[in-house]
């Protein structure tokens, strides 16, 4: 077995651990290695829709989301790579009063942060997607700087960024093993590389509970299965539309090259045709042509685990998304590779960390898809 050293290790590499791994070298910390079990973006990063958005209930979220925003708008330039980023913007239908309240109430704090997101009439909502059906609706909100990016396209970028300024990156290595000793991270083991490193940062998705538990750490997360379809016609949408989500049930849509692809939280596709025809009854019409699962990381709150372990110590993990770990990528990464390096963080992330849930600091993010 090789016997090799790195300042730190990243396990999993998904757009959370590419994303740390680039930040990491841009902060100077050139020796990293980052090991991944199957292939980059082969966990629930290829397989998401690649939505951003700013439009969330809590604060934190809120700043993430502008955070990130920010890298992924001038992606393109920084790494001379195309992520199709594209603000087509989110729209959410909302179909009764306490929803709508709730959408005011996180649209005055999205407003309080300079998030150009605002309430529209069913009729406006129309004007946008003139498919969808309105007549139980009662409003919808609309943020122009949300939209959707290639999340394959953005792991690829950070880890050849992160390669070019001397990261190391293998695929097909499953970290099994993880050495502990006098309460600090001593060592990671692949059934090939032993490699001793001082710093270890879990970004291994809806794996990471496994893979604390080998350090004693329980990271209350765990795997939901969610289905995306896909359409090789619109329907007559426009060429453009945001991504829309009908609150109530979950129900997405957006387009995706000729077509559309559609989700929600049901299984089978026979499952979701209730919901997503009320709501888009054109659907009905299309065939689908493939489709794909899997796996939103949920928290118990629906909020992202971010932080550093106090025991054993150098021991950092990220997961926890529920459904929102591609859009948060750029700033949760910064994030990791910040605390790694001693910096000040850019932004706080401490309540999102894993004591919230001894200490009774739950929070709660509403706007989950
Ligand atoms: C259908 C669907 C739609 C989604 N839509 C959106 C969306 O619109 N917007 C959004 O922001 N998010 C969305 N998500 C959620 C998003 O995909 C995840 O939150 C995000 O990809 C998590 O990234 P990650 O890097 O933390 O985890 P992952 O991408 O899962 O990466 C973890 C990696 O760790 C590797 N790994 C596991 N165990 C080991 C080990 N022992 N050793 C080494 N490597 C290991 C895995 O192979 C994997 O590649 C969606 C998810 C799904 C399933």
């Amino acid at each position: 077995m090789a016997q090799e050293f790195a300042e730190v290790v990243v396990i999993g590499g998904g757009a959370m651990g590419a994303s740390t791994a680039y930040h990491l070298t841009a902060l100077g910390v050139a020796d990293v290695v980052l090991l991944e079990r199957d292939a980059l973006a082969g966990g629930s990063t290829g397989r998401s829709a690649g939505g951003i958005r700013a439009q969330f209930a809590d604060e934190l979220n809120i700043r993430i989301a502008l955070r990130s925003m920010a890298e992924f708008e001038t992606f393109d330039q920084r790494f001379g790579v195309d992520i199709a980023f594209d603000p087509c913007g989110y729209l959410f239908l909302l179909d009764n009063e306490r929803d709508v309240a709730r959408f005011r109430a996180a649209l005055e704090l999205q407003a309080a942060h300079n998030v150009p997101s605002s309430e529209l009439t069913p009729s406006q909502a129309a004007e946008i997607v003139p498919q969808i059906e309105t007549g139980d609706l009662l409003a919808a909100t609309y943020c122009p700087l949300d939209g959707r990016a290639t999340p394959e396209a953005v792991v690829a970028a950070y880890a050849e960024a992160a390669r070019a300024r001397g990261a190391r990156i293998f695929q097909g290595e499953a970290v099994e093993r993880i050495h502990v000793r006098n309460g600090r991270v001593e060592a990671v083991e692949t059934p090939s590389r032993r490699i001793a490193t001082e710093t270890v940062v879990c970004t291994a998705g809806v794996w990471t509970r496994g893979l604390a538990a080998l350090v004693r750490l329980d990271v209350p997360v765990r795997g939901e299965s969610r289905w995306i379809f896909f359409t090789p016609e619109a329907g007559g949408l426009p060429d453009r539309v945001p991504l829309t989500i009908d609150f109530t049930t979950s129900f997405y849509f957006h387009r995706e090259g000729p077509g559309l692809a559609f989700g929600g939280r049901e299984q089978t596709a026979e499952e979701l045709a209730g919901p997503a025809t009320r709501r888009l009854p054109v659907l009905a019409d299309l065939p689908i042509q493939t489709s794909w699962w899997g796996y939103y990381e949920m928290s118990p709150d629906h909020n992202a685990i971010v932080g550093e372990s106090a025991d054993p110590g150098r021991f950092l993990y990220a997961t926890g998304f529920s459904g929102h770990g591609f859009q948060q990528s750029p700033a949760v990464g910064e994030h990791l590779a910040e605390l790694v390096a001693g910096r000040e963080p850019t932004l706080d992330l401490s309540p999102f960390s894993l004591e919230r849930f001894t200490s009774g600091a739950v929070r709660e993010e509403q706007f989950v898809i």
